[in-house]
């Protein structure tokens, strides 16, 4: 979300004339876009900005502008704590850009943007050309969460759900595939409960997910990320009729214990996730999971713990992120007693040594098979390609051309790492090699 919402960022402040640059220290104003899911992020902020300082010392000092997350929960602590920030602007106020810029070239105030927005700040982007060519890109279509779920800090930053009007996400979709763009990851902190409502009509991510079937020079679809209580049977169903909906589904379980899950407040016990991943299969039986873990929420028994390691086994996800519980400031959780260091330190191990086992035995048994590939560069100075199977699974090969670019090619795979597949472009159609 916050990469899609940085090149947003970018085509904003086109407006006013200021260009990107990966010149740090060379610029006249630096946006540090910032994630407060986790604790140090806000520490990551000053950090970055006593090194801004002492590159900048001597020289005119460029615009500051702290946006994201932190700048939303930390608004105005931040703008007393570090008098080098010039401007605070939460996730919701993005448009308004332009005009903090000029108003900060007027050397005008310090100015604190967080105040809650979200219709008008979808009403604003539909207007600001998403101008991405890459092969694969992103759209934002929901924003928010209504989940509450007692350690995240989601539902405080980003407000309540809210879903962008479908004619401009399709509008949208337009302009990329014209662009040359081949697949589009739809995106939403709660992607799978976009609803969007008009007075006869509702739409939500199975039509959408249909809709963008129809548009002819698309290939793959994909969305991130979902909560298993918005799964509806629509959305399951997209498996069996969407061909270009990709055969992979990150779906964050947090935990496999019904106590921890009760306590998170995640509104699903692990047998209903169970449920959804089987339904899921009995339509697409080659679709593969990844998910999110929470490991060491507060009251996490050993055996709780062991709960989440038979459920990782018994689901194979292939591709995940796993992350030691830390205290929001705000959050419910936040005033409960925390694990010992050790064993969640411990426990964090185990579960990524699992998960790492489960995806280089995934990565090996491809070896020797043809996979689609949807390619997306050339790497630089090599001759060699790099895209991506339809598990999302990356994909470097030889024998490849510039052409290829954008296109899905067959790559046989000779080998591998716990990440990466490496192979060679092949003649035969997918399936498996000689
Ligand atoms: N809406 C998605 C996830 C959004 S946040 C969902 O409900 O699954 C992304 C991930 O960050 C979460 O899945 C969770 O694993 C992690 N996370 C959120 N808050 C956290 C916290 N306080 N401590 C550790 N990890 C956290
Ligand atoms: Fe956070 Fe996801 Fe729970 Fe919403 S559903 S509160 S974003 S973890």
């Amino acid at each position: 979300m916050n990469e899609y919402d940085s090149n947003r960022i970018e085509d904003i402040v086109k407006k006013e004339n200021f260009i990107r640059t990966d010149d740090q220290l060379n610029t006249d104003c630096y946006v540090l876009n910032t994630c407060h899911i986790r604790e140090k992020a806000t520490e990551k902020v000053y950090s970055d900005i006593g090194r801004l300082k002492k590159n900048f010392k001597g020289k005119k000092k460029p615009f500051v502008i702290i946006t994201g997350c932190v700048a939303q929960a930390e608004n105005k602590i931040m703008l007393k704590r570090e008098p080098y920030i010039d401007a605070i602007v939460g996730p919701q106020a993005y448009h308004k850009l332009p005009n903090i810029l000029s108003r900060l070239k007027e050397k005008k105030r310090k100015i604190n943007q967080t105040d809650f927005d979200v219709i008008n700040k979808f009403d604003k982007l539909n207007f600001t050309k998403n101008n991405s060519s890459n092969v694969s890109s992103f759209i934002t279509i929901q924003e928010g969460c209504d989940k509450f779920c007692n350690f995240c800090v989601v539902p405080y930053t980003r407000g309540s759900e809210h879903s962008r009007a479908p004619e401009n996400i399709l509008n949208e979709a337009k302009v990329l595939i014209s662009n040359g763009v081949k697949e589009i990851t739809l995106l939403g902190q709660n992607v799978n409960a976009y609803n969007y409502k008009e007075t006869n009509k509702k739409t939500k991510l199975s039509d959408l997910i249909l809709e963008l079937q129809n548009l002819k020079d698309l290939k793959r679809i994909r969305y991130t990320t979902s909560h298993p209580k918005d799964m509806d049977n629509e959305l399951i169903n997209c498996y069996k009729h969407a061909t270009k909906l990709m055969p992979i589904l990150h779906l964050p379980v947090q935990s496999g214990s019904n106590k921890v899950l009760k306590n998170m407040n995640r509104k699903h016990s692990r047998d209903e996730y169970l449920k959804i991943i089987e339904n899921l299969i009995k339509v697409r039986p080659n679709i593969k999971f990844s998910s999110d873990f929470m490991v060491g929420y507060p009251g996490e028994t050993d055996n709780d713990f062991k709960e989440t390691i038979t459920l990782i086994k018994r689901v194979n996800f292939i591709n995940s992120y796993s992350f030691i519980y830390s205290p929001r400031p705000g959050t419910p959780a936040s005033n409960l007693e925390t694990l010992e260091a050790n064993i969640l330190k411990n426990r964090l191990k185990v579960l990524q040594d699992t998960l790492e086992k489960i995806q280089i035995n995934k990565n090996k048994s491809e070896i020797g098979k043809v996979l689609e590939v949807l390619v997306e560069n050339k790497m630089k100075n090599q001759n060699k390609f790099f895209g991506r199977s339809e598990d999302s699974t990356p994909v470097i090969f030889t024998k490849g051309v510039e052409s290829d670019v954008g296109k899905v090619v067959s790559i046989v795979i000779r080998d591998c790492n716990r990440n990466s597949l490496f192979g060679e472009k092949s003649s035969v159609a997918s399936g498996v090699a000689a």
